[in-house]
């Protein structure tokens, strides 16, 4: 069986972010989604360097940029996450994936982990009653499960959510390498 080194559950911004960021620092990287990403619904005027976009258009354009690089994306429904030696475990209703590490970018969701035994806390952004509880990485008290964008309690909008992703995808990198990681390139004149 394929083993990730990083399988994200959720591909709105947070997750599409990360995924964005492991995918092209090499690290084999899959991620999941079952629509029903809240940026659905949005009609974003407020993200620096965007001009305004339809939440359904920046969220493809999210996971294109991560697929591009290679990110798997896998538009299916997560329903358990369980420890194995090496790793863990991603169960959806069309099969299993191998994972080092997890990164849950689930959105106002957090039913998969309060599941997996994953520690919540209440929420206090607004409409956000229950979050993931997270260290300053964005690692939870499970081992090498991480958690990113609104379901790690960060204020509930796309700059910051993928900004959030994008954070929590270097400190995985960093991890996973043994050093800090930077992703830089230059423009060619
Ligand atoms: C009506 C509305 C208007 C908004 N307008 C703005 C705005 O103008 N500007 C702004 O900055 N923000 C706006 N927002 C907020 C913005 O959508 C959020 O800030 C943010 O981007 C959420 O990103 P996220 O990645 O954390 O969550 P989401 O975008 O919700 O993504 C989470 C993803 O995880 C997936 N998922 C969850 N559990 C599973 C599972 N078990 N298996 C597989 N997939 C799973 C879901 O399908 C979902 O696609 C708006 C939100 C709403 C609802």
């Amino acid at each position: 069986m394929k083993m990730y080194e990083v399988a994200i559950i959720g591909a709105g911004p947070a997750g599409a972010s990360a995924a964005l960021l492991t995918a092209k620092a090499g690290k084999k990287t899959v991620f999941f989604d079952h629509g029903k990403s809240m940026t659905a619904r949005a009609w974003v005027e407020n993200h620096y360097g965007v001009e305004g976009i339809e939440g359904p258009a920046l969220l493809e354009i999210g996971q294109n940029q991560a697929t591009k690089f290679g990110a798997e994306l896998k538009k299916e429904d997560v329903t358990d996450i369980q420890a194995n030696g090496e790793g863990y475990t991603v169960y959806t209703e069309e099969g299993t994936y191998e994972a080092k590490h997890i990164i849950l970018a689930t959105g106002a969701l957090t039913q998969l982990a309060e599941k997996v035994e994953v520690e919540t806390t209440d929420g206090s952004e607004p409409r956000i009653n229950k979050v993931v509880k997270v260290d300053a990485a964005g690692k939870t008290n499970k081992k090498n499960i991480w958690a990113a964008g609104t379901v790690a309690g960060v204020s509930v909008h796309t700059i910051i959510t993928a900004g959030d992703g994008a954070r929590v995808a270097i400190n995985v990198i960093s991890e996973i390498n043994g050093e800090r990681y930077v992703d830089h390139d230059v423009l060619q004149k």
